[in-house]
């Protein structure tokens, strides 16, 4: 674990990086939260994860628990600069906290991203998955929050989801949004950190998870917990039927 400078500002970012059991080898996944800094379950949802032992050994980690630390004191969903850190990952960065995170992860390739936020608006779970292959995840975690008695968004089109009011990329469904990567892609100067992993092709594969704020806090964390174990079963699956063996 370590603290990772934002030049130009006194205020740091922790990371933590978790080998796998498997040696160095073994595939990555990255997972981040707190960018909004009134999205509050999303770094406790993540440090539970890690605290219970809930994140599959098979794999490699690099967690950023809390992307955006001086707007969590404020509570705000901005930084303390004002600035919607998750629109300035575009060209290097337009953010302290952005550059500083790109600069930490140049030299890292991952199978999978996670990013993990909460709704204000939301009664129940929903993800973003920019359609990268024909293997959806969304639907096991989705299925799989069904499972635990925990509500799913409804979605249609209209639902505030933070893009451009013209914007057609995108297909919904019940608690899932799947835009085209590459189309979002060409939304060149406010790029989310999970699309600029895609573009770069950092990582194979990105999920955005949306807790309902307005929900009992248990609820919120538990949400998270389970869209990540869910993903990284996906992912296990997908590593052993392409390479065959996976520790
Ligand atoms: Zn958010």
């Amino acid at each position: 674990m370590r603290e990772v400078a934002c030049v130009g500002v006194v205020r740091t970012m922790l990371v933590a990086d978790i080998v796998a059991l498997g040696g160095p080898g073994a595939p990555a996944v990255i997972v981040t939260a707190g960018v909004h800094g009134d999205e509050q379950a999303a770094p406790w949802a993540l440090l539970s994860l890690a605290r219970d032992g809930l994140l599959d050994r098979g794999f490699a980690y690099r967690l950023w628990p809390c992307t955006n630390p001086s707007g969590y004191v404020l509570g705000t969903r901005e930084s303390a600069d004002g600035i919607d850190l998750n629109r300035s990952f575009g060209r290097g960065g337009s953010s302290p906290e952005a550059r500083a995170m790109i600069a930490a992860n140049s030299d890292r390739r991952f199978v999978l991203n996670l990013d993990l936020h909460e709704d204000f608006e939301a009664d129940g779970f929903y993800c973003y998955e920019p359609k990268v292959d024909d293997v959806p995840f969304g639907r096991a975690i989705v299925q799989a929050i069904d499972d635990a008695g925990l509500p799913v968004q409804d979605l249609q089109h209209g639902y505030e989801l933070g893009y451009p009011p013209t914007a057609r990329h995108y297909t919904l469904e019940r608690g899932r949004v799947i835009p085209d990567a590459e189309i979002e892609a060409t939304f060149e100067r406010k790029l989310p950190h999970s699309i600029s992993l895609l573009r770069s092709g950092a990582a194979r594969r990105s999920l955005t998870f949306e807790s309902p704020r307005c929900r009992p806090w248990k609820d919120r964390i538990a949400i998270h917990r389970i869209a990540v174990v869910t993903s990284l079963e996906r992912s296990r699956a997908q590593v052993q039927t392409e390479i065959g063996s996976f520790t």
